[in-house]
C-alpha cells in the first residue's frame, strides 16, 4: 500500500544526469553541479554539447575549420571528464549536431535521465531575459525533472 500523504515522486538522489554545456559560465557551473552529484553518489553523468550544423555562407569554411571547432569543445569536455573520473566510465561526453533543446532532450530520453541540468543563460546571456531560449525550451518540453543553475 502506498502512503497517500507522501508526495508523488519523492525526490531521491539522481542517478542518471544529463548536463548541457555551451562553453558559457552558467553552463560551467551546471557541469560542476552535476559532477558534484557524481562524486557524492556515483551517479552517471552525460555532458552534452549541441554543435551547430555547418552553415552555408558565401565563403564556406573548410572541413578542417569545422572539424577543429567541434573538437575544441570536445577536447575541453574530455579534459573535464578525465579529471572527474579517470576511468572515464561514468562521466560521458557527447557532441551532437542539431538544435540544442532537441539534442539535450533526445539524450535525456535515450539514457533515461532522472535529472537534466542547464544554466539559466548561455553564451548570449541577454540579461533582460529571465532565462535563455534553450533553458526555457528544455524546461517547457522536458519529461524529466530539470534543475536550472545560475
Ligand atoms: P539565447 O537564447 O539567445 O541562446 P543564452 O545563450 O543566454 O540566450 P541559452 O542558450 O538558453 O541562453 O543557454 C542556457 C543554457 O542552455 C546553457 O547554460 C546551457 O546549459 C544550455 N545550452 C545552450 N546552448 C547549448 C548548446 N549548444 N549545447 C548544449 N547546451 C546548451
Ligand atoms: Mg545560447
Amino acid at each position: 500500500m502506498t502512503d497517500s500523504s507522501a508526495p508523488v515522486g519523492t525526490p531521491r538522489p539522481p542517478r542518471r544526469i544529463v548536463v548541457a554545456y555551451d562553453g558559457s559560465a552558467p553552463s560551467d557551473r551546471a557541469v560542476r553541479f552535476a559532477l558534484d552529484w557524481f562524486e557524492r553518489s556515483q551517479s552517471e553523468v552525460w555532458i552534452v554539447h549541441a554543435a551547430s550544423p555547418p552553415r552555408i555562407v558565401a565563403e564556406p569554411r573548410t572541413e578542417e575549420e569545422q572539424g577543429s571547432e567541434v573538437s575544441a569543445i570536445e577536447q575541453e569536455l574530455r579534459a573535464v571528464q578525465s579529471r572527474a573520473d579517470p576511468s572515464g566510465a561514468r562521466v560521458h561526453v557527447r557532441v551532437r549536431e542539431g538544435a540544442p533543446p532537441a539534442v539535450i532532450l533526445a539524450t535525456a530520453d535515450e539514457v533515461k535521465a532522472d535529472l537534466i541540468v542547464v544554466g539559466t543563460r548561455g553564451l548570449r546571456g541577454a540579461s533582460r531575459l529571465l532565462l535563455g531560449s534553450v533553458s526555457s525550451e528544455v524546461l517547457v518540453r522536458s519529461k524529466h525533472p530539470v534543475t536550472v543553475v545560475p
